[in-house]
């Protein structure tokens, strides 16, 4: 048992029924109980789909169980067919169906349905939603092109785009940019999976002559099982970012012999970034979580394409803790690798990051220690799933991170404001950062004692709170408010690894100094 209050994954299942979503003609029918279709409001609701989700529950109920919950499974599956007719349908037990283990493959099997089914074996009790997604695409791929590739003769170079989903961060808009990408350098797109496809279009898939992973976190193993079974190569750059959209594109170069030169677009985010106004971005610092293939993207944004420091990095999906560790190593920083928020929040104070880039908890984590934050990857709430053209891909993905994550940052001039009118009313710390909301800012934590001659014994322990002098916190207050934290835990560490009981102005400085080297 693990005590849970949020979770950033849901149950494979709800990654089964993201492909089904995706998809024109796949039905899924969900061994559940009566509850289970919750779930259709994820697509309803924070997707804003216009219809239901393409699933069958079987919502059992208590009663149901003295009696034959498989016939319950066969006769919806039946009733699936008949009324929807797909051309592929997908079978599976969701959590509390898994225990009655009905076996829908074997009860599906015996209906011998007249369509190509999918018997999902997703353990809801040790994966969750990616893998799920995952799993199911990869399922469905096996059994639909396993066919051998036709005459690959294109007249010019053909690729899939594999990974977009129903309920992906801005994948719908990611497919756009990187369709815009191809496009301008004459590659033709034969099939966009599972996002919009057919049963037909992934018995198309072995045609073209390579595959974008765009999003590995749904797609490794489908393209990994297609570069294996149809010597199809796999384009592996996720193009996140102005620097990673050029490697991107370097690699679709390299692939097919064409001149990169004419899908390589200036952008705005380099000449923005190189802006004076910019400047006092330099080294601000960043800690950045989500799924490892949007957490790794967004630290190389931040420090080579805004100069921003990486502080922490860290991801939910333990499948991808290998290249997250890697990337960590780039940055010389922990990783984190973890799917318990509050593990997050106490990396998060104990940082003290002046922004937070993560998913939707990051958010409320942030918005409670008052630290700007935007969010970079799923699991995201309905803001994220916008009106406007909103991609992370691509050059044009490119700005809309420069937007996104400096927008939350106290801008140049005001931080230069709030420091020099910290006393004014309207620029005082009590008045809050920017924009966020304009109550009184949490109190500054535990100040202690104000006069010397009032200090108690000095505590044993270096994480006690050391006695701070009425001089010494007058200085500290002169400090701006967003890294006035981290600079009164530094003093309060320096001073309990000498044994001082009083922070004094010079251990102050003294503190400033030894970090600083
Ligand atoms: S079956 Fe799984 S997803 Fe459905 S309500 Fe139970 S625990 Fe939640």
């Amino acid at each position: 048992m693990q005590l849970t209050v949020w979770t950033y994954e849901g149950p494979p299942h709800v990654g089964a029924m993201r492909i089904a979503t995706a998809m024109e003609d796949v039905h899924y029918v969900l061994h559940a109980p009566q509850g289970d279709t919750y779930a259709d409001l994820l697509f309803t609701m924070i997707e804003r789909r216009g219809k239901r989700p393409p699933v069958t529950y079987t919502t059992f109920q208590a009663r149901d169980l003295g009696k034959d919950t498989a016939a319950l499974f066969q006769t919806a599956a039946r009733d699936a067919y008949a009324r929807f007719t797909p051309g592929a349908m997908l079978v599976g037990a969701s959590c509390t169906a898994e225990l009655i283990q009905d076996d829908p493959a074997g009860l599906v099997a015996a209906m011998d349905l007249p369509c190509p089914v999918v018997a999902l074996e997703l353990p809801s009790y040790q994966r969750k939603e990616n893998w799920g997604a995952a799993e199911t695409f990869y399922q469905l791929v096996r059994t639909l092109a396993a066919s051998p590739a036709p005459n690959r003769s294109n007249a010019r170079p053909t690729a899939n785009i594999l990974g977009p989903t129903a309920l992906g961060f801005r994948h719908r808009d990611d497919v756009i940019e990187v369709r815009r990408i191809l496009n301008a350098l004459g590659i033709a797109v034969n099939v966009v999976a599972p996002l919009g496809a057919t049963t037909a279009d992934i018995a198309r898939l072995p045609a073209a002559d390579f595959n974008i992973c765009l999003y590995p976190e749904i797609a490794d193993t489908a393209c990994r099982w297609l570069a294996r079974e149809h010597g199809q190569p796999v384009v592996t750059t996720v193009p996140i970012g102005h620097g990673a959209t050029r490697d991107f594109i370097a690699e679709l170069a390299a692939l097919t012999g064409i001149d990169p030169a004419g899908a390589c677009d200036p952008g705005h985010l380099p000449w923005w970034s190189r802006s004076v106004d910019s400047t006092y971005l330099t080294g601000k610092r960043v800690f950045i979580f989500g799924d490892a293939t949007h957490a790794i993207a967004a630290a190389r944004v931040a420090r080579d394409e805004l100069g921003f420091e990486v502080v922490g990095l860290g991801c939910y999906n333990r499948e991808f803790a290998r290249d997250l560790r890697a990337a960590a190593a780039l940055y010389g920083v922990t990783p984190l690798i973890t799917d318990d928020y509050l593990v997050v929040e106490e990396a998060i104070q104990a940082l003290q990051p002046e922004l937070v880039l993560g998913t939707q908890m990051e958010r409320h984590i942030a918005k409670r220690l008052r630290i700007p934050c935007a969010v970079i990857s799923a699991p995201v709430h309905v803001q994220d799933f916008p009106a406007r053209y909103s991609p992370q891909m691509g050059f044009e993905g490119a700005n809309v991170l420069f937007d996104t994550w400096v927008h939350p940052l106290v801008m140049g001039l005001e931080e230069h404001l709030l420091t020099m009118f910290r006393d004014d009313f309207e620029f005082s710390d009590m008045a809050g950062a920017s924009h966020l909301a304009p109550l009184p800012v949490a109190p500054e934590p535990a100040l202690q004692a104000v006069s010397p001659e009032v200090a108690p014994h000095p505590a044993p322990d270096a994480s006690a709170a050391r006695v701070w002098s009425a001089d010494a916190e007058r200085e500290l207050l002169k400090i701006p408010f967003f890294v006035r934290g981290k600079a009164r835990r530094n003093t309060e560490r320096f001073a309990a690894e000498r044994d001082v009981a009083t922070i004094t102005i010079d251990t102050l400085y003294d503190a400033k100094a030894h970090y600083a080297r």
